[in-house]
């Protein structure tokens, strides 16, 4: 898997994020020739460029929908090439209120934005299920799913592939004391976790209910699950390339082989 976007909340450009990037969250994931895409933020782009020229036939999947999340999906190259296909998912609306469809229509929409999701000319399918349900989206991929605690929902993806396991867990919030049932469930023996690690546990009581997590719980709940490495993400804004140096340093103690996610860092499970 590679890193597009690395940062939570809003892109954040300067001299003090140019290491880790300042790109809101987009990954790309590799099963052999498979090829899974995870968030649509500003990163996207980039990615788009990368596979332009490329056909595709390709599932993007959403863990939520906060604008951080959204907001490169007009800007993805591949969206505009005739001849490449397209699934986009989501689990976290209730499809009877709001679909995934519809959201990014009415994002996409005048004033807002000048030009509608029909201005793509790949083929487009919008597939809505249940944060829980199990999809295989592809020969030999299972892609097990768990309810995040987030304001509007998220959903929590497990990758799994020839025998490896690949956990997205962002935008998420914990309860201090209470480890997230649904998580530990989902990443049970994982061989890496991505984790939303917006603040540490110092800054954690200023933004309670604010719908995020620390790398500290992100150390927890690996050690509790038998997850073998955490890879902090979903930085900050705030959190400037030294900061996330001293992160990087203390996850590694705690649990050797984690990292901190930047921008061009690619993983193997
Ligand atoms: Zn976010
Ligand atoms: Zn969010």
């Amino acid at each position: 898997m590679r890193f597009w976007g690395v940062r939570g909340s809003i892109a954040c450009s300067g001299p003090r994020t140019a290491r880790y990037g300042g790109n809101t969250s987009s990954l790309e994931v590799r099963c052999d020739e498979r090829l899974l895409l995870f968030d649509a933020g500003t990163g996207i782009r980039y990615l788009g460029k990368a596979l332009e020229g490329k056909e595709l036939d390709t599932d993007l999947f959403f863990t939520h929908t906060h604008f951080d999340h959204v907001c490169g999906l007009p800007f993805f190259r591949p969206f505009f090439e005739s001849g490449n296909r397209f699934r986009l998912w989501a689990g976290h609306l209730d499809a009877r209120q709001m679909t995934l469809k519809r959201v990014l229509s009415e994002f996409m929409m005048s004033p807002l934005f000048p030009v509608p999701p029909e201005i793509f000319h790949a083929q487009m399918e919008y597939r809505d299920f249940r944060s829980g349900d199990t999809l295989r989206p592809a020969a030999g991929v299972t892609l097990k799913t768990a309810p995040l605690n987030h304001p509007d929902g998220a959903t929590g993806y497990r990758i799994e592939y020839a025998g490896k396991s690949l956990c997205y867990l962002t935008d998420t919030e914990h309860v201090p004391g209470k480890p997230d049932r649904n998580i530990l469930g989902l990443i049970a023996g994982a061989d890496l976790v991505i984790y939303d690690c917006m603040y540490t546990d110092e800054e954690y009581p200023r933004y309670a209910t604010w719908g995020h997590s620390t790398w500290q719980e992100g150390v927890r709940l690996c050690r509790e699950a038998g997850a073998k490495r955490l890879v902090v993400f979903h930085h900050d804004p705030e959190h400037d390339d030294d900061m996330l140096d001293g992160i990087a340093r203390e996850v590694e103690k705690a649990l050797p082989g984690s990292v901190v996610a930047r921008e061009g860092l690619v993983l193997e499970p």
